[in-house]
């Protein structure tokens, strides 16, 4: 198949990517879909090619991108300096089966974003930082069970698909769901009586400070406080997982917060757009992986701190400055504002934080998903690219002229969706 990314066409294949069937390709993928989470209810444009904030795709459109694959392209498509990076490792060997000094970049980058914490382990994805997390605080407390917030994402391996409910752990082995307990977002309440009614049954609680499929709403700083001060108690393992907040401040939204997490699981921007995931943490706690010692936790992972997610994730973290942390975060603040104007009384609103925003109807906890694929339709024709879930994510190539049209082209969307019949 060649690929015309000058003209977004794509020439020389059977495929008719405007059909979506042909003899390659879509059937041999299920539902035409390399990843679930592409899915918008219908069949879905192809990427072309992308530049700064904005994706071309094969029917033509030329979109703001505000999904950023999945909140990744924290500095858009190509950023110059990220490809250079990225291809000065590629151009030196694109992986080893020895340690490469990349890993130190990186690890020294993002540690001294995180001065609470003394060690990194890197990953291929956030669902691998998150199931190595757990189980470094399952081996180093001895104990099983884990607390999550309801509706709270964490990649999927099995443990991490059971705050979602039952809807989302099929296949997923009954002794597993039985070592997750669940507790609804900010009941500080509920959580404080499952902590203090078996304490010694917790290995770890784990916390995103603002869950997405939870719809985007903030965990509250007495909550966040209370999980630290139960953990702390207890001596259970307060897990934050920052795989998509990380960018909403300089030290990680932990960091916003005030509160220390013992191992902080993230991903997505760190890699410069290149598969990636990493635990950071203790000393105590990371000595678990620590192959020197007897004992240790195994831990690998072919491609794990390869030297092109390294470099490129070390450019994407050098470029974010404290500076441009603010500067998205204020250019969010700005964008929800307006939309938040121009669509009251729809009965929608716009919730989120700093450079992450999400539309949903007034009130909400759930949204069904044919609502939210509505919405990405709507937005998608406004020429606006947000997640399947309506994520919006900024990226730094943005500006205030951008910013406007986020806030026009998600305004006209939500007033579509919301007087639609
Ligand atoms: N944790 C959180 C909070 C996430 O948002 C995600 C992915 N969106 C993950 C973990 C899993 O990361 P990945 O998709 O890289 O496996």
């Amino acid at each position: 198949m060649k690929i015309d990314t000058e003209n977004a066409t794509v020439a020389g294949s059977a495929i008719d990517p405007h059909l979506r069937k042909g003899p390659r390709g879509y059937p041999m993928l299920p539902g035409g879909y390399g990843r679930s989470t592409y899915y918008t209810g219908a069949p879905s444009p192809y990427a072309i090619r992308g530049e700064g904030c904005r994706v071309w795709d094969d029917r033509g459109q030329k979109l703001i991108d505000a999904n950023n694959n999945f909140t990744s392209l924290i500095h858009g498509n190509v950023h110059p300096e990220i490809k250079a990076a990225a291809v000065e490792a590629m151009s030196a060997g694109s992986s080893w089966g020895i340690p490469n000094l990349y890993e130190w970049e990186l690890a020294e980058l993002l540690l001294n974003r995180l001065p609470g914490l003394d060690q990194v382990r890197f990953t291929n994805s956030g669902t691998e930082a998150v199931m190595s997390a757990v189980r470094i605080a399952r081996a180093s407390t001895g104990r099983d069970k884990v607390v999550v917030t309801k509706g709270g994402y964490h990649g999927t391996s099995d443990l991490a698909l059971v705050p979602g409910g039952p809807g989302y752990t099929r296949g997923v082995p009954q002794g597993v769901i039985d070592d997750v307990t669940t507790v609804p977002l900010n009941d500080i309440e509920h959580l404080t009586h499952v902590v203090e009614s078996a304490p010694t049954n917790y290995a770890a609680i784990i916390l995103d400070l603002l869950p997405n499929r939870a719809g985007l709403v903030s965990v509250s700083e007495e909550f966040a406080r209370t999980a630290r001060d139960l953990a702390t108690k207890h001596g259970i393992v307060l897990i934050i997982d920052e795989v998509i907040s990380l960018r909403l401040g300089y030290n990680g939204l932990s960091g916003e917060y005030g509160v220390q997490p013992d191992l902080l699981t993230t991903g997505k921007l760190i890699g410069g757009g290149f598969p990636v995931g990493a635990v950071a943490g203790l000393g105590s706690l990371m000595a678990e992986v620590d192959p020197t010692r007897s004992g240790n936790l195994p831990h690998g992972g072919t491609f794990s701190g390869n030297p092109v997610s390294m470099a490129a994730g070390a450019a994407a973290l050098r470029l974010y400055t404290e500076d441009q942390v603010n500067r998205l975060n204020d250019l969010g603040d700005s964008v929800r504002q307006t939309v938040s104007k121009s669509i009251a009384g729809l009965g929608w609103e716009v919730r989120g934080r700093g450079s992450l925003l999400r539309a949903v109807p007034e009130g909400a906890d759930k949204v069904a998903e044919d609502i939210q694929h509505r919405l990405w339709w709507a937005t998608y024709r406004r020429g606006l690219l947000g997640s399947p879930a309506n994520l919006l994510s900024l990226s730094t190539p943005m500006d205030d002229k951008v910013g406007a049209e986020i806030a026009e082209g998600l305004s006209a969307a939500i007033a579509d969706v919301a007087t639609a019949r």
